[in-house]
């Protein structure tokens, strides 16, 4: 049965009240008026007793409905103001990271530096979610969040990507630095022509394969077989092709030390 409404609630209540009343009216009546015999006397009497009982215990009843309405309205306006207050929590925190981004990016110098996402320490990948890390890549960067979270996603599992082109090389080891600490980024710091290469022209997977089965599908230089890289001989940013001949498969690490002894 649907709830009734206050408003009849209270229709109720005013028509037992006045009920009462009259009833009350006729007992003070049977005992001050002297010219009503004295059996018919006693019957209205009784009778209008009995009508002010049955009407109290009417009114405790409308006052218990009466109460149980105005507790549910209660909830609800209470629930109302939740829901305004949780609006309001996610409107000022979207505001805060877009001011973040926008103040992220206003602290990029121009420079002849590349920022390139190589992937994510494999333990730290598991403790962050993605779209914590793609906010941390938001903020240090400037990068929209949907954006900062495709790049980190093919940086994972396709390959490296560029993130921040034409940057000075103290801009570049901030971010760097920023991202590796805050969430175990792999970050590389390449000239700008570098980043152009790699983002242009990925190595066509025939040549992959080549290069693959040719190296025994491990690194070149310590064997292992892990966090694989295909690593250019002469750097695209010095005029290296995506050939066959200029890649060979590297470990992660030992393409980290080779890099640096250049
Ligand atoms: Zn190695």
């Amino acid at each position: 049965m649907r709830p009734r409404s206050e408003a009849d609630v209270k229709a109720d209540v005013q028509r037992v009240r006045s009920a009462r009343k009259e009833a009350t009216a006729q007992f003070e009546e049977t005992m001050t008026k002297g010219w009503v015999r004295r059996l018919h006397r006693n019957r209205v009497h009784r009778q209008a007793q009995n009508d002010r009982a049955a009407a109290d215990v009417e009114l405790y009843d409308l006052q218990a409905e009466l109460k149980g309405l105005r507790d549910r309205a209660r909830e609800e306006r209470e629930r109302a103001r939740e829901v305004n207050r949780a609006e309001a929590r996610r409107v000022a925190s979207a505001e805060t990271a877009e001011r973040r981004r926008l103040a992220a990016l206003k602290r990029l110098k121009k420079g002849p530096f590349a920022l390139v996402l190589t992937g994510v320490a494999s333990r730290s990948g598991q403790q962050r979610s993605e779209s914590e890390m793609a906010a941390a890549i938001s903020d240090a960067t400037g990068i929209a969040v949907p954006q900062a979270r495709r790049t980190l996603q093919r940086a994972i599992h396709v390959e490296p990507q560029p993130l921040l082109d034409e940057i000075a090389e103290t801009t570049a080891i901030r971010i760097k630095m920023n991202l590796e600490t805050s969430f175990g980024a792999r970050l590389r710091i390449v000239r700008t022509g570098a980043s152009d290469g790699l983002a242009r022209k990925p190595i066509p997977p025939r040549v992959r394969s080549e290069v693959w089965n040719r190296d025994g599908g491990q690194c070149v230089d310590c064997g292992s077989r892990e966090r694989l890289e295909y690593d250019h001989i002469v750097p695209i940013s010095k005029g290296g092709a995506n050939t066959a001949r200029n890649l060979e498969i590297r470990c992660e690490s030992c393409n980290r030390r080779k890099g640096a002894s250049i």
